[in-house]
């Protein structure tokens, strides 16, 4: 079976690093940083203008993408799960901002995180790509994923894992299967197995 995983907010805690910088670069700016976890995106959960979140993004993301901590049970069940299936890492991470293919294979390697192969976000599009289309044209069975728009387009084509979160709190669909820990994944994927 070809399991595609997600990197962030799926394997890591993303948004937990985002914040951390987001408060230093907006107490120094005068901005927000009491963040709404109701919204995915940076601009939406702090006001910020977007120019404002391009800035602070373009600066940090390699700080932020060096740093962050794996969810646990992360490593260790993608490792069990890369013994029966072919990995494939997805992530909209955009290989345009400075340092971000490096930081993600470098942090990869770091922590011991086991995979086949790693697609980024190689369009000039910094906010979208489709990860569908990749899906399909490396016939992934299942997707491990959090992003709510990402999820309800994958989750038409094949069972989705979703990582659970305030701003996708109002999915639902019978392929759409939530998940709180990697643990479930594990328990999940060898009951799929045998099934
Ligand atoms: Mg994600």
């Amino acid at each position: 079976m070809v399991i595609g995983i997600d990197i962030d907010n799926t394997i890591t805690h993303t948004t937990e690093m985002i914040m951390h910088y987001a408060r230093i670069f907006g107490a120094r700016k005068g901005l927000n940083t009491v963040s709404d976890p109701r919204f995915y995106y940076l601009e939406d959960a702090l006001g910020w203008d977007q120019a404002v979140a391009d800035e602070f993004l373009f600066q940090y993301l390699g700080h932020i993408y060096r740093e962050m901590r794996p969810k646990e049970k992360a490593v260790e069940v993608i490792r069990e799960l890369k013994k029966d299936h072919h990995i494939i890492l997805i992530t909209s991470r955009n290989q345009q901002y400075p340092q971000v293919e490096e930081a993600t294979s470098v942090w990869l390697k770091q922590h011991g995180v086991e995979y086949d192969r790693l697609i980024l976000n190689a369009t000039s599009n910094m906010h979208y790509f489709s990860k569908l289309a990749v899906c399909l044209e490396n016939q992934v069975d299942l997707m491990i994923e959090d992003h709510h728009d990402l999820v309800s387009e994958i989750s038409a084509h094949m069972p989705v894992l979703m990582f659970d979160y305030p701003y996708n709190s109002h999915l639902k669909a019978d392929n759409i299967i939530r998940v709180r820990h990697w643990e479930h994944i594990r328990l999940w994927v060898r009951s799929w197995q045998q099934a």
